[in-house]
């Protein structure tokens, strides 16, 4: 499923995903789309696989973006807040600053500097962009994501886009009730979407969904 939504455009990566059934949603569609992947991607911005940015992150893949929209999407209205944690590029904040609308809330954590002002610069490329940001829809900040970010919780959604060597209890401590957690877990060689609902009455269900390789969620470097 990697490879083959490639397009020459944003437009027609974006057509390509939803023709392969990577895009369900109208929504999610709209909200990539008024991204352009190329303010993000070094190079190759219109190819639907994973691009280095520096400091030994990526870019996720543009269906694994898709993915964790889709598999948010019951959690993102307007309004609502989120955390998304390993916001590296900052390409996927702005994808769900577009599912929450002008009255919702994205925070981007990472816990390189650099990368979170090159996030805060690629958003800046576009005037949307940098409307989300004067405006505080969107918030890029440096830390530890594998604590989540307690100062901005409780979250509707929260996104992890590094993979977790364990399940973090805090960031289903700051989900609201109901809320959302999507996060790649690795269990030994290999790793796996979990999907971890918290239910309205307080109760968790965890969901493992489809194997992944993501770089993992680590101490920052000294
Ligand atoms: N969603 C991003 C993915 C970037 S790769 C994108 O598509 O652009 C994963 C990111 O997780 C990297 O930027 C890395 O710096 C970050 N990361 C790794 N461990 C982390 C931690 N403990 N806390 C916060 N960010 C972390």
């Amino acid at each position: 499923m990697a490879w083959r939504s490639s397009g020459a455009s944003n437009e027609a990566l974006i057509a390509n995903l939803a023709k392969n059934g990577l895009i369900e949603s109208d929504r999610v569609k709209e909200a990539m789309l008024k991204v352009d992947r190329a303010h993000y991607a070094p190079s190759s911005a219109y190819e639907d696989s994973p691009q280095p940015i520096g400091h030994r992150a990526t870019i996720s893949a543009p269906h694994m973006h898709a993915s964790a929209c889709e598999s948010l999407l019951p959690n993102l209205s307007p309004g609502s807040r989120v955390l998304d944690i390993g916001s590296g590029s900052g390409y996927l904040t702005a994808v769900l600053a577009n599912l929450v609308g002008p009255s919702g809330t994205v925070i981007g954590i990472d816990h390189i500097q650099p990368l979170v002002d090159m996030a805060t610069t690629n958003m800046r490329k576009s005037e949307e962009g940098r409307r989300m940001l004067e405006s505080g829809q969107v918030k890029f900040i440096a830390g530890d994501g594998r604590k989540g970010w307690k100062e901005g919780a409780p979250y509707d959604a929260i996104h992890v886009g590094a993979a977790a060597a364990e399940h973090h209890q805090e960031l289903t401590e700051q989900l609201k009730a109901p809320g959302r957690l999507f996060v790649p877990v690795a269990e030994g060689w290999v790793q796996h979407i979990y999907v971890v609902d918290k239910k309205e009455d307080g109760s968790v269900e965890k969901k493992k969904l489809y194997g992944v390789q993501y770089v993992p969620l680590t101490d920052a470097p000294t």
